[in-house]
């Protein structure tokens, strides 16, 4: 690795895990930021046009690019020990949402980071989304009274042949329920618990298509609702009542809606979050914040199971 992360030239940067995300959002991501050069790709599989690409870890680590740092995009499990090899190796690591397939994994890393003086940062996309900032200062003012979460949308549209999402540690719905848990996170700051959870998983198969949570922020009661067979209408809704008016937050926390009065964003949720990884790479700190993987963990904790019919493609 080479250590010139604090002076101002472009920080040196390879993108591990070449899949869905990576494609659609972390390579456009870096070649529209000129505060990153990416030189080189891994994957088991799959590789980028035009760069030097490896299989693994290890065969990236052995060649010579003067690495400043990883972005890591793979599933959940086998994330940790690609995140420790690159802090063994010196090198600042941005991870994918969720963070590690538990959370001791996740704190692993943490110390391990921290140890290193490298820059971990873990990415919650979602808080990005166009309204959550506007939403958050808005709430901040208001006694907030309850909140209700909708988050269903059709795994055969959005996640065609992932078949790790459900397998352990693939977080079935809360592979994409997790950004609804990052956002109401982030607008509601408080003490989080989850009450209840029923959780539905298909014969066969390890993690659920369907959740209900019952959950509280302080004394304010949280019902979510994700879903993963939802057809026709798409639905990524987060809607807060306060004493004064009603909050909704919508199409992923891109569309913010007060009391009726409509505001859309532009999506920068992957620039952003370069943009925020090169900040604390140069300024040498981290940004960990394990809130929502606590949220889901509890709610395996506490699941009641209901297995449903099985699930094919
Ligand atoms: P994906 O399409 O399955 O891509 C992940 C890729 O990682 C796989 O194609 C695989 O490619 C590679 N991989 C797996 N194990 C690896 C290893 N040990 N070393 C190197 N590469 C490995 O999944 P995805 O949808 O991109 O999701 C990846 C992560 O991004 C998940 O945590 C997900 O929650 C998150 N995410 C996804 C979306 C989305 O819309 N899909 C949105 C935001 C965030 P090879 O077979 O070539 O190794």
């Amino acid at each position: 690795m080479s250590d010139a992360t604090r002076s101002e030239r472009p920080l040196r940067l390879a993108v591990i895990g070449i899949g869905k995300i990576a494609r659609d959002q972390h390579l456009p991501a870096i070649a529209a930021n000129p505060r990153f050069t990416l030189v080189a790709a891994v994957s088991r599989h799959a590789t980028v046009d035009g760069l030097p690409n490896y299989h693994d870890i290890d065969d990236l680590l052995a060649a010579d690019h003067a690495l400043d740092a990883v972005s890591i995009c793979t599933p959940p499990v086998g994330r940790a020990s690609i995140a420790m090899a690159a802090i063994d190796a010196g090198l600042h690591v941005m991870l994918e949402k969720p963070p590690a397939a538990t959370l001791s994994e996740i704190a692993r890393i943490d110390t391990h980071a921290s140890a290193a003086g490298r820059t971990l940062f873990t990415t919650w996309h979602s808080r990005e989304a166009a309204g959550v900032a506007a939403a958050r200062s808005w709430l901040a003012d208001r006694k907030v009274l309850r909140m209700t979460i909708d988050w269903r949308e059709d795994i055969r549209r959005w996640h065609p042949g992932q078949d790790w999402i459900l397998d352990a540690g693939g977080f079935g719905v809360f592979d994409p329920g997790i950004n609804a848990l990052s956002i109401a996170t982030r607008i509601l700051p408080g003490a989080w618990t989850v009450d209840a959870a029923d959780l539905h998983v298909p014969g066969g198969r390890m993690s659920p298509l369907v959740a209900d949570l019952t959950m509280a922020c302080g004394d304010i009661p949280v019902t979510a609702g994700f879903d993963f067979l939802r057809q026709g209408p798409q639905q990524w809704d987060i809607v807060v009542e306060t004493d004064a008016g009603l909050l909704k937050l919508r199409e992923g926390g891109s569309v913010l809606e007060i009391d009726g009065v409509v505001t859309r964003g532009a999506d920068a949720e992957y620039p952003g979050l370069y943009a925020a990884f090169e900040r604390l790479v140069r300024s040498g700190t981290s940004d960990v914040d394990v809130t929502p993987l606590r949220l889901v963990a509890d709610a395996f904790l506490l699941a009641r199971r209901h297995e449903m019919p099985a699930f094919s493609w």
